[in-house]
């Protein structure tokens, strides 16, 4: 009789799924054994997670309709992928994606107008200006100015909230269209979960969701 971790890997492509389905507990060995026992099929686990997200932008330059200050329901979404799990049975648990990477790109970016560092050094007093009179409109309702918006404090990967007259911007260090969006949300992914088990498979960010949806992908170089 095969060992079983010999038999599990000679199992043909179409009994993998099925396998993992049944409950088989894939055997214990190492990566490298691994790869050269399935030089043709690596098996990988995928988990992906994401998050809606409301936010204006400007596409500096554009030669359409986007060079205006225009906004979409967007969602970020990341796969993470790992060749063998963790203790607990995941690739990286959803809650820590979730908190460590959704919820400040959140607070980051929800209800906020997204420019690139340019643009912003060229608008910021215009700005300014018009988030004092918007604001402003609080004391026909409010009777006063009222709370400011929820805000990330810091840096998150190299982006940033201002307020100029007390609206939310999201500043990022390039102009934040959907691909370069993609590319970042990858990087801040990886530097939070990448590590010899896991890595970031995919961060795709979906600038419309209706009527048709259109998204950008970053994929990371092949191994
Ligand atoms: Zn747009």
């Amino acid at each position: 009789m095969l060992p079983v971790a010999q038999a599990v890997l000679d199992q043909p492509l179409g009994r993998w799924s099925s396998l993992l389905l049944e409950g088989v507990t894939l055997p214990t060995i190492s990566l490298h054994t691994r790869r050269q026992r399935t030089k043709d099929f690596q098996c990988m686990f995928q988990a992906s997670i994401g998050i809606h997200l409301h936010f204006a932008h400007h596409v500096r330059g554009h030669r359409g309709p986007c060079i205006s200050l225009h906004g979409h329901t967007w969602r970020f979404e990341v796969t993470l992928a790992a060749s063998e799990l963790d203790a607990e049975g995941f690739v990286v648990d959803f809650d820590r994606v979730h908190d460590e990477l959704l919820i400040p790109c959140f607070r980051l970016l929800d209800h906020s107008l997204a420019l690139g560092q340019l643009s912003y050094d060229e608008v910021a007093m215009d700005l300014a200006r018009l988030g004092h009179k918007l604001v402003a409109s609080r004391h026909e309702t409010l009777g006063c100015l009222g709370d400011p918006p929820a805000t990330y404090e810091g840096s998150l990967f190299g982006a940033r909230n201002e307020l100029p007259g007390g609206i939310k911007l999201a500043i990022f260090p390039f102009v934040p269209t959907s691909e370069r969006l993609a590319a970042w949300l990858h990087g801040a992914a990886s530097a939070l979960f990448a590590d010899g088990r896991v890595h970031v498979a995919r961060a795709r960010v979906y600038e419309s969701l209706h009527p048709s949806e259109s998204y950008a992908d970053f994929l990371p170089p092949s191994p």
